[in-house]
């Protein structure tokens, strides 16, 4: 199972290696592709697809996302975020090569391992495509465990 030594109550810095923005106007979305600043944390990090992260920048706020990327991407972990109140809005403040911190991961995960030799229909708008990424990842990145995946998304823009 997911682990983070065993302590999702531990911040860990993370270092944003690209940040772009999926969505515009007063409720924009961006995403934030972040590194762990101590290379060891990847030792102990593990995730599953749907898990999310607290995440804070010290001073102002923390807040619930999802992990927007799959397992299966290594080296990095994705955060898209909607603006909409005092975190989200500092946090969208942030460009590559800023810091904010996370703890995790938190929370059930889908039962991908379940879903094996099935279809898979992804249903989401907007923001809440977020949760689905990593398991749409996680499906291409496991082609041959899982029978047709078929997207249904609306967006506003
Ligand atoms: C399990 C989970 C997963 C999530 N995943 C994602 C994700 O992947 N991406 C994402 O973008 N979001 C996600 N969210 C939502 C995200 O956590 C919230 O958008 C975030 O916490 C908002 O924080 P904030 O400080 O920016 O907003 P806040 O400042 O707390 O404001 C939030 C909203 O409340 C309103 N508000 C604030 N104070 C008041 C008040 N006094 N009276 C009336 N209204 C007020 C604000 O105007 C705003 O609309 C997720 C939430 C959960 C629970």
């Amino acid at each position: 199972m997911s682990s983070n030594n065993g302590n999702p109550y531990i911040p860990y810095r993370v270092n944003i290696i690209d940040a772009w923005y999926e969505a515009p106007g007063d409720r924009c979305i961006k995403t934030f592709k972040v590194t762990f600043d101590d290379e060891k944390v990847w030792d102990t990090w593990s995730h599953r697809p749907g898990q999310c992260a607290m995440v804070g920048i010290p001073g102002i706020g923390e807040s619930m996302f999802c992990i927007s990327s799959s397992p299966t991407e290594k080296g990095f972990l994705r955060f898209s975020i909607m603006k909409t109140g005092k975190n989200t809005s500092a946090l969208h403040e942030l460009e590559k090569d800023d810091s904010f911190y996370i703890r995790g991961p938190l929370g059930n995960t889908f039962p991908v391992d379940d879903w094996k030799g099935k279809n898979i229909v992804t249903v989401g708008g907007g923001i809440g495509q977020a949760p689905l990424r990593p398991v749409i990842q996680w499906v291409r990145d496991n082609r041959a465990d899982y029978g047709e995946l078929e997207l249904i998304y609306g967006a506003r823009t």
